[in-house]
């Protein structure tokens, strides 16, 4: 399965996560270490890769 990196939503590190294409989260705390901290993110599927909810 393909998976590629997610840039962060708030300060643009772009090797914030991995996910694949179907990968789905809800409320999740991934830690930036551009920002040096944790963010709660949601991602659905099937959404454009660099594609990022705030929560
Ligand atoms: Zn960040």
């Amino acid at each position: 399965m393909q998976s590629f990196w997610v840039s962060c939503p708030k300060c643009g590190y772009p090797h914030f996560i991995k996910r694949y294409t179907k990968t789905e989260l809800r409320n999740f705390p991934a830690y930036c270490k551009g920002c040096k901290k944790e963010i709660n993110i949601t991602l659905k599927s099937r959404e454009p890769s660099k594609s990022v909810q705030l929560v």
